[in-house]
């Protein structure tokens, strides 16, 4: 006898061609396994060498909740280039983590604002969403929803065409963003905070480029967000069964201090 659970997947399969974003099983969005995978582990999350725009005049802690690898990956790939808007929900966890991690240890006196990495214009058009953008908004929301003064301000904007980081090596990032970004916003509260969001941090160029453009607007931006970090050495990740990915960020510089929440 056919088991039910079997042919309801495979009919939502026909139907709809719903695939597992994680391991590409059929039936769901996201199998139990790999919902499980996104559970969010914050720690802050210093690239090495670290862009000095991260480090004076103040420090700027980037903050993740997993590391960009397996399933993680996976799913942060096809929301980014699969136009899958519907992984936004569980993707946001990962980044409401992330903020909680910073928010416990940076101070803001009336709130804070989240200023999404700006988009480009191409990307957005192809994908019909801005995906840090929405995943911004959700955080925010359920950040609200439990009592936290969150805004979020879209303040980022190219100057000029850039290429994808991706791709790139740690100098081309630099140079693709250098003087690439402008912020809009001109005026800023000194009572609330600024924080960076972003989808991965890889190098950190894009969010010292980032920074550097809040800060030349005279926003107080305190620190960086992401959903996950690219492991430095991808091989020595270690993925269990359970599909967790187990990374330790050693290398942070010797004057920040790497903090496991
Ligand atoms: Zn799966």
């Amino acid at each position: 006898m056919t088991d039910l659970r079997t042919l309801s997947a495979a009919a939502a399969d026909l139907v709809v061609g719903m695939r597992c974003a994680g391991c590409g099983l059929p039936g769901l969005q996201l199998c139990q396994t790999c919902r499980q995978a996104l559970r969010p582990r914050a720690r802050s999350c210093w690239p090495d060498p670290c862009p000095p725009e991260l480090l004076t005049p103040t420090p700027v802690p980037p903050w993740c909740a997993a590391a960009y690898a397996g399933v993680v990956r996976a799913v942060l790939l096809e929301y980014k280039e699969r136009g899958r808007d519907g992984l936004a929900e569980p993707l946001a966890g990962l980044l409401v983590a992330a903020l909680r991690g910073l928010f416990a240890t940076e101070a803001s006196p009336g709130g804070w604002t989240l200023v999404p990495m700006a988009s480009r214009r191409a990307t957005v058009r192809s994908r019909g969403y801005d995906g840090v953008l929405l995943l911004s908004r959700i955080a925010a929301r359920r950040l609200r929803g439990s009592g936290h003064d969150v805004l979020v301000t879209r303040s980022l904007r190219h100057r000029r065409r850039v290429a994808d980081q991706a791709g790139l090596n740690a100098t081309q990032r630099r140079e693709n963003l250098d003087g690439a970004l402008r912020s809009v916003v001109g005026r800023w509260s000194r009572r609330r905070a600024v924080v960076v969001v972003d989808d991965v941090v890889t190098t950190g160029a894009t969010a010292a480029a980032a920074v550097s453009a809040l800060r030349d607007s005279g926003a107080p931006v305190v620190g960086a967000a992401v959903l996950a970090a690219t492991p430095r050495r991808p091989g020595r990740v270690s993925l269990s069964a359970a599909g967790e990915v187990d990374t330790t960020y050693r290398n942070a510089p010797r004057r920040v201090t790497v903090q496991n929440m």
